[in-house]
């Protein structure tokens, strides 16, 4: 291996990195030994803040492959013909624990990719559930203090959480997906991805389409049992981590096949489910699925920090040909998502290498803290100009989107019983095994919330499948 020098940060070798410079061999530490400061000084800010939600996170390269021909849906470049392939990096997260967690606890886990296609980056900002606890993202920052820490004991609560669910009724379906077997996934390649959010596709023809995104696990659903996952959490927290990083590392490269779920722009008006609610699914049987690729993830990081800590995903990562929807939450977490790397990773991060699309950027946008490269050089920074500088492209623009009403702070429409209706069709798809599973789950967690906070919950167990409420009724009654 080729030998090199240590350096200070200034680029001068180091004599000695094992003794301190000391007034005698007995002697303090002299101020001047300023290789000692700037070593202990870069040691004390090697930390970062952690993102508030996914905050411990695996990642990878890889490979998108277009398989199916969509363009009669999108124009978007990445899904020109078949065949076309876009380099990727995919990070999986647990979301409510802190860096340091455990990889098995019951959680949704992230499923976020960034494709670099030749438009721009596109991120993909998924999770591992179709749906969503709420729908509104006024209540985000409520909904995850719930998940995270008691104010005095900085402990977690089973009561905070079904304090909070059981005065948020529309949360239903996802708890029921959460305390079933899916809930612990096997590691991050036995689980599929969704997109959650209503996205729209806009053609050629400039026609919009409502979407869905599907990303299903080729190496097959794997779940872990509640024990298991538990043994886990204490044996090697670091279960998927490490399972995800041997596999690449070994060859056996994971991979997920894409399918879309595509909704004519005019039908979101008369379709009997609010396409743009994120607590609900559109069932298979209204919309199926139509392959659109495949995507491998073939590559690990060489720095987990560089490439896996300081990638950066926004819905609001878009490219020509995908947009957005007016699902609420959706729009929410498009302030939210660059925000929160604006403060970790400060104004600049979209520069960092793992966050750089491939093809040039062009802005005005100048300065600010860590601006490492060359800072738009001598370029003019404004535009309209009568010089040479970047312009607009007035044929991105996208179709109009209408919309009427008055502003003002409005409730999902929703019937009294439809946010519950979903939660039963998802406790009648799996089997009954399984339902032992999720009956168990939910018990071992209600049965430590106060009586007046259980038995509200129940009521919607109920209302959702009156077996399901009954069962967990009487596995509370009885435990
Ligand atoms: P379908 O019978 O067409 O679909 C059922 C879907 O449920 C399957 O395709 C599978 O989705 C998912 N599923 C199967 N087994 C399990 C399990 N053990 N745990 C969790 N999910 C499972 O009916 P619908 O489309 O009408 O959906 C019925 C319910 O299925 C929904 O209310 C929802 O809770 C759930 N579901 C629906 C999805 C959708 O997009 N329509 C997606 C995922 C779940 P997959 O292949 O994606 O794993």
């Amino acid at each position: 291996m080729k030998k090199t020098d240590l350096t200070t940060a200034n680029g001068r070798k180091v004599d000695n990195n094992q003794n301190s410079l000391t007034a005698g061999s007995r002697g303090p530490v002299l101020m001047q030994d300023v290789y000692l400061q700037e070593k202990l000084a870069h040691f004390d800010r090697e930390e970062i803040p952690e993102r508030i939600v996914h905050a411990k996170g695996a990642g990878a390269h890889g490979t998108f492959t277009v398989t199916n021909d969509i363009t009669k849906y999108t124009k978007a470049d990445i899904f020109s013909e078949v065949g076309k392939q876009t380099r990727t990096f995919t990070r999986f997260s647990t979301v409510g624990g802190e860096r340091g967690s455990a990889d098995t606890a019951r959680d949704p886990r992230g499923f976020a990719t960034k494709f670099y296609t030749d438009e721009g980056n596109w991120d993909l900002v998924g999770n591992n559930t179709p749906v969503f606890f709420i729908r509104d993202p006024l209540k985000f920052p409520d909904f995850i203090h719930t998940q995270k820490r008691m104010p005095d004991s900085n402990l977690k609560s089973d009561n905070m959480m079904w304090d909070f669910w059981s005065k948020s009724p529309e949360s239903l379906h996802q708890i029921t997906t959460l305390f079933s077997n899916r809930g612990t996934p096997d590691g991050y390649r036995h689980m599929n991805g969704y997109s959650s959010h209503t996205y729209s596709f806009i053609n050629a023809d400039n026609e919009r389409f409502w979407v869905k995104f599907h990303l299903k696990t080729v190496q097959g659903i794997k779940n872990l049992s509640a024990d298991e996952a538990t043994r886990l959490a204490g044996t090697n927290p670091d279960y998927a981590i490490e399972d995800l990083f041997v596999s690449i590392k070994n060859g056996d490269f994971p991979s997920w096949k894409m399918y879309v779920q595509i909704m004519p722009e005019a039908e979101a008006e008369s379709y009997a489910i609010n396409p743009f609610d994120v607590t609900k699914v559109w069932p298979h049987g209204d919309y199926p699925l139509i392959e659109v690729g495949v995507l491998e993830l073939n590559k690990n990081p060489r720095n987990y920090f560089s490439e896996v800590e300081q990638a950066a995903f926004s819905p609001s990562n878009k490219v020509p040909g995908i947009g957005l929807s007016p699902d609420k939450m959706l729009q929410g977490r498009l302030f939210s998502y660059p925000d929160t790397q604006r403060y970790r990773l400060g104004v600049n991060y979209n520069s960092l290498p793992i966050n750089k699309p491939d093809g040039e950027v062009h802005n005005g946008y100048r300065n600010g803290f860590m601006r490492f490269d060359d800072n738009g050089g001598d370029s003019l920074n404004y535009e309209p100009s009568h010089y040479t500088v970047p312009t607009e492209s007035p044929e991105m623009a996208e179709p109009p989107l209408k919309i009427s009403g008055d502003a003002d702070r409005y409730a999902y429409e929703t019937d009294e019983n439809s946010d519950f209706v979903q939660a039963g069709n998802l406790y009648k798809v799996i089997s009954e095994s399984e339902r032992q599973d999720l009956i168990a789950n939910i018990v071992g967690s209600l049965g430590k919330a106060e009586k007046e906070i259980r038995d509200l919950q129940i009521s919607y167990f109920k209302k959702a499948d009156m077996e399901y409420g009954i069962r967990i009724e009487e596995a509370i009654a009885n435990s």
